[in-house]
């Protein structure tokens, strides 16, 4: 029997895909919060998942490390996609991209055609695109976590980052100003595993498809 790996994040996306492993009949058998241990197995002797950051999923996914997994679009955007097949919108994990700036901020002023802003974000190839095709030019700051603080002590004007019940924006006195994007995470197979372990991977894929579509349903 074909041995699978399933590389997935911890937090959200682990706690949202646990309902659509089961109904694949895949029991992890630890909570990765709870452990310190990297490689899980499953009450399947040839499933394993694997444990890494959310950005790196579509990296071991794309080097054939992992067979499949679950990332954001976010992420699966600023990583590329090359040599993952993307079968499914899990809709887990739902949250919009959104540009954010400090309360009081005269964002329709500051972002006209021609004008120059300084933007703050872990996503440095969205927000290009997005300010590229509004014609603004932007000073992009890359920042690997905690963007909200950016505005706040003035390192930049503007932040893309997601933003989900938008508690943290209002905790922070910031306000969102514009949607780029609607979020959720997506199945990521390796396409090569996905035809040598056809017989595996694909009734895994199928009762994810029944949750997802179930869900859509109701
Ligand atoms: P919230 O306060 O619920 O709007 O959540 C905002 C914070 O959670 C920000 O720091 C976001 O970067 C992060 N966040 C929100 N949704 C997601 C998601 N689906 N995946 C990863 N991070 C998220």
């Amino acid at each position: 029997m074909n041995s699978l790996t399933i590389a997935l994040s911890k937090g959200r996306i682990f706690d949202e895909t646990l309902p659509l492993l089961a109904a694949a009949g895949i029991e992890p058998a630890e909570n990765p919060e709870q452990s310190r241990k990297l490689i899980i197995g499953t009450n399947h002797a040839n499933i394993r998942l694997v444990i890494v950051r959310a950005t790196d999923v579509p990296t071991y996914v794309q080097y054939g490390a992992a067979d499949f997994g679950i990332a954001g679009k976010d992420v699966l955007t600023e990583h590329g996609g090359s040599g993952l097949y993307q079968p499914l919108d899990l809709q887990i994990a739902r949250c919009r991209m959104m540009v954010a700036v400090r309360k009081g901020f005269d964002y329709a002023a500051a972002s006209q055609p021609g004008c120059r802003l300084r933007v703050a974000t872990k996503y440095p190839d969205i927000a290009a695109e997005h300010f590229a095709d509004k014609g603004v030019h932007v000073d992009l700051i890359k920042l690997y976590g905690s963007m909200e603080l950016a505005p706040l002590v003035g390192l930049s004007d503007a932040i893309v980052d997601l933003v989900s019940t938008g508690n943290t924006l209002k905790a922070n006195d910031l306000e969102a100003v514009e949607h780029i994007a609607d979020i959720s995470s997506r199945l990521v197979v390796n396409k090569a595993a996905l035809k040598l372990k056809y017989a595996a991977i694909q009734p895994i894929i199928d009762a994810f498809a029944r949750v997802v579509n179930a869900d859509k349903a109701a």
